[in-house]
């Protein structure tokens, strides 16, 4: 409880609505079957909010497990492509489900996106150039989210495990929910 301030503790118990990459919760949706449960987070986390889960890819059609996709650069346009045939791009369905997923974001709070995700990732994930790798990218889905909706807090689970960050995190979730209140 030391992480959020006294008047955070007097609406804790109504836990504001954050999303949350689908696989940090433990669900099995990764391109390998896997999953990437964020435990401690999610145990620290969940003190103060209800997670509502979102996996992009699965959303969109793909199966898993699946052949992953990557992001590509081409011509300074960023394309999210399945890593065997980079023919099948699956930029603009990504994007078109971040705009359904806002359509409901008025009970959302906050984000929290895996970090390295073609798709959900929010920073340094990585893309290629003629097959060379550099890290600089946003994740897809998350771009377009940030892209519509700027004053919503959004943050990767990496980031999240330091405290710093994270009480930094829970703060804006709070303020932010408390001007949609
Ligand atoms: S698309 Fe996002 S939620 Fe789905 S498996 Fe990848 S990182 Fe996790």
């Amino acid at each position: 409880m030391s992480h959020a301030s006294r008047q955070d503790k007097d609406i804790i118990q109504l836990k504001p609505k954050v999303g949350i990459s689908s696989c940090l919760l433990g669900n099995e949706v990764r391109y390998d079957g896997g999953h990437k449960h964020a435990r401690y987070l999610i145990d620290t986390l969940g003190e103060y909010f209800e997670f509502v889960p979102y996996c992009p890819e699965v959303a969109i059609g793909l199966g898993t497990p699946r052949v992953p996709i990557r992001l590509v650069n081409h011509a300074s346009d960023i394309r999210a492509v399945n890593s065997d045939n980079p023919e099948i791009d699956v930029s603009e369905a990504l994007s078109t489900y971040a705009e359904s997923v806002l359509a409901g974001l008025h009970s959302l709070s906050g984000f929290i996106v895996k970090k390295g995700s073609p798709s959900c990732g929010m920073e340094q994930v990585q893309v290629f150039q003629n097959e060379i790798p550099w890290y600089a990218g946003r994740g897809i889905f998350t771009a377009r989210l940030m892209q519509l909706l700027p004053e919503l807090p959004v943050e990767e689970e990496g980031r999240l495990m330091d405290q710093c960050w994270r009480e930094n995190f829970i703060a804006r979730v709070f303020t932010y929910y408390r001007q949609s209140l």
